[in-house]
């Protein structure tokens, strides 16, 4: 079968069971699951509920996979799909915000490239969370003895995060300009029927009809193009602080690549966004393994995250062989301010880093961790230390970590 397919799919289902909100949602790694358990424990705790509804919209891009990565036994696909989200989010059946846009979903699949001939790759139960192998888990699971088939087990989301996108498909444009035409041609109709009424002419009555369709598509399209150029001015506004990024992003990118010839700007933006939702959701930010920085209460009252597709690098600096990076991530957000729901645009600062010394390992996964210490394998999410020979947990031993986020 095309991979490419398989991954469209499965990123397919996963945004569905995602926005049903089921409690157990399709095909998602246990690095995914750790996050969406978080954000509903924020919601819970308000006693909210945030409804998602996807529909995908074809655009050319939807759909497609854009990446496809092979690592030592996986092989990784970045999926993107055009869709209009709608968000709503309701206290007690009560509704408090709704709000209909445009966003891409993007996800990271995984799978597995020969797990016929190795079953002995780690694998986190997706009922329990241990760390067992895939032979294991097809065998029932030595912790909760829950038994997997492999379909169950690969391929699997292992990054999602939703995007803001401004654009519109041809058809939606033409929709959008035929409504106004409609709006202007149906006032000018109950005025005609009015003067008809009142003692008009019906010869004159028909000759107006026919001057009125004009009007309505002259003025009908104007009016469009008039609200379109405020919305464009407006998005404009919105996007200055993004417009330095573009320029900054490719020339990291670029960086990067001479620094370190493995990297890759995708994954890495998966990555830290992923980390960032994590430490907005989480109402103990240094309890999560890869943050290494100070408690941060700012985003305690964060509902909903989306990417605003844009970073801006500050500065690096390589000191001992670590990258320290500085830079601002760009995100819109709900937050429940005084039992109100505010959609705001925030600036994430953020600095991370990395040992350059160490390969980047596209397979890396928090709730896999294997410890360098013994090679255990545990949910690092579930234990600080390693449960064989008590190790602290040490994420940069193998990755990014982020070392202060404001
Ligand atoms: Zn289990
Ligand atoms: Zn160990």
């Amino acid at each position: 079968m095309n991979e490419n397919t398989a991954a469209g799919v499965i990123s397919s289902q996963f945004m569905k069971s995602y926005m049903n909100g089921q409690n157990e949602v399709k095909n998602a790694d246990r690095d995914v699951k750790e996050m969406l358990s978080l954000e509903k424990g924020r919601l819970k705790n308000f006693g909210l509920d945030l409804k998602k509804e996807y529909t995908e919209r074809g655009l050319m891009a939807s759909g497609s996979d854009v990446r496809i990565k092979h690592s030592r036994h996986y092989v990784h696909t970045t999926n993107v799909k055009t869709t209009s989200a709608e968000t709503t989010v309701s206290r007690d059946g009560k509704k408090l915000y709704g709000k209909k846009e445009n966003e891409s979903f993007y996800t990271y699949v995984t799978d597995s490239l020969n797990y016929t001939e190795d079953g002995t790759t780690p694998y986190c139960c997706p009922n329990c969370g241990a760390v067992s192998t895939v032979n294991e888990l097809q065998e029932g699971c030595s912790y909760c003895g829950t038994r997997f088939r492999i379909s169950e087990l690969f391929p699997k989301v292992s990054y999602y995060f939703s995007q803001y996108d401004p654009s519109a498909t041809e058809g939606e444009l033409k929709k959008d300009i035929l409504k106004n035409m409609l709006i202007v041609f149906g006032i000018e109709l109950v005025l005609l029927l009015f003067i008809l009424f009142n003692g008009g002419n019906i010869i004159e009555f028909i000759f107006q009809l026919f001057l009125a369709v004009v009007i309505a598509v002259l003025l009908g399209y104007s009016i469009w193009a008039f609200k379109k150029l405020g919305k464009l001015f407006f998005e404009a506004g919105r996007s200055v602080t993004m417009l330095p990024m573009l320029k900054s992003m490719n020339e990291f990118k670029k960086k990067m690549k001479e620094i370190d010839p493995d990297f890759d700007m995708d994954y890495f933006v998966f990555k830290t966004v992923s980390y960032v939702r994590m430490i907005m959701f989480s109402d103990d930010n240094t309890l999560l393994p890869f943050f290494k920085g100070k408690k941060v209460d700012r985003y305690t009252d964060v509902l909903d995250a989306a990417f605003r597709g844009g970073i801006k690098f500050r500065k690096y600096e390589i000191k001992d062989g670590v990258l320290k990076l500085d830079m601002d991530l760009f995100m819109s957000c709900l937050h429940y301010v005084n039992g109100k729901v505010i959609k705001r645009d925030d600036t994430v600062l953020l600095k991370m880093e990395k040992d350059l010394s160490i390969p980047t390992d596209y397979d890396f996964s928090i709730s896999q961790f294997k410890c360098k210490n013994c090679g255990g394998s545990y949910n690092g999410y579930k234990e600080t230390k390693c449960p064989y020979c008590g190790s602290e947990i040490e994420v940069s031993a193998y990755d990014w970590t982020i070392t202060d986020i404001d």
